[in-house]
């Protein structure tokens, strides 16, 4: 099959062909169709993360067609459309039997440390697929197994939004975008943060309550002012770089949540722990989504509850574009390649 290798930690993608995956009896093949391209591919590229392995198939926002089944698979068959769940886990551990499944130590990722979906195929355990209807187009959910699945993991289960709930958002792209229709599906009254105009356009227009640009000043004073001067419920940070944090700390209400969903990896943070104590503040991660909160998000997708948010498609051919909209911060929502 043709594929895009990355064969060094910041180099180029080199198309070649590379042997078709063979399944084992529980796995599955999936013919890629389109796959979004994340922040996090930019990380991983350039060996920010820690966690690539090379020579590597990067992609790990993955949709197809199942082309071929093990013999132990049941539930699925060739033609079936699907997204792929990125994160490959052992079933077994105390993590995945409480269904957390991202925790899992024995955990490896397709895109990071097993090959991913910038290639003709991809094999999966199948319980890791998900089906989608045919009413959604798989350049739409591609972008659910990252992107939209993140955010209602972020906003269900480490934001707790509730009817009412208070709720910044640091960063309105490709995940803060689908956190905003979550926390507005939960009941929240939502800010919008961002430093891109059009983004914070499009947010109100997606029900933000709110948008502050954050070139004007610091955005908790901005926050601030909207709240009566006491902050927000829960901040959720998509950015986490030396600028947005210090207002990120400042913008929390006393016993405010703060959850990290995005983050610079050498970008570290400074708290006072008489503040937490004091405040009573919150401070929590937020990893990725487990497969059945991937189930649960096509749903919402599929009933016309979440947008997927799509700024543009580009052939597999032309992916740097895509890499260079990420890296100038100027994308409206998730690019998508098609494979
Ligand atoms: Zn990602
Ligand atoms: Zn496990």
């Amino acid at each position: 099959m043709q594929a895009l290798v990355l064969e060094k930690f910041g180099g180029p993608f080199v198309q070649k062909e590379v042997p078709t995956p063979t399944i084992a009896p529980h796995e599955a093949l999936v013919r890629v169709r389109a796959v979004g391209v994340c922040g996090t591919d930019v990380k991983i590229r350039a060996n920010r993360m820690g966690l690539g392995v090379i020579p590597l198939i990067m992609g790990h926002e993955i949709a197809g067609e199942v082309e071929e089944v093990g013999e132990h698979v049941r539930g699925f068959a060739p033609g079936d459309r699907v997204i792929v769940n990125f994160y490959l886990t052992c079933g077994r551990c105390q993590f995945c039997r409480v269904g957390r499944d991202t925790l899992c130590p024995h955990v490896r990722q397709h895109g990071f440390s097993v090959d991913g979906g910038f290639a003709e195929y991809v094999k999966t355990p199948s319980v890791n697929l998900c089906k989608v209807p045919s009413h959604v187009p798989l350049e739409h959910a591609c972008i659910l197994g990252d992107a939209v699945a993140t955010s209602y993991h972020a906003i269900t289960k480490r934001a707790h939004v509730r009817p009412g709930t208070t709720v910044a958002l640091i960063g309105v792209g490709g995940v803060g975008l689908h956190a905003l229709q979550m926390a507005k599906l939960a009941g929240g009254w939502v800010i919008a943060v961002d430093v891109n105009e059009q983004r914070l356009h499009m947010a109100q227009r997606l029900g933000a309550d709110a948008a502050i640009d954050a070139r004007t000043g610091p955005f908790h004073e901005a926050i601030r002012k909207l709240t009566d001067g006491q902050g927000v419920d829960v901040v959720l940070e998509f950015v986490a770089n030396q600028r947005t944090l210090p207002s990120t700390y400042q913008s929390l209400r006393r016993a405010g949540r703060l959850v990290f969903v995005g983050y610079v990896p050498e970008q570290p943070m400074s708290i006072m722990p008489h503040e937490l104590v004091r405040n009573e503040f919150e401070i929590v991660g937020s990893r990725a989504n487990t497969k059945q909160e991937l189930h649960d998000t096509m749903d919402l997708v599929a009933g016309g509850r979440i947008k997927p948010i799509v700024d543009q498609v580009f052939p597999l051919a032309e992916i740097e574009r895509a890499f260079d909209a990420l890296r100038e911060g100027r994308s409206l929502g998730r690019n998508v390649v098609a494979v």
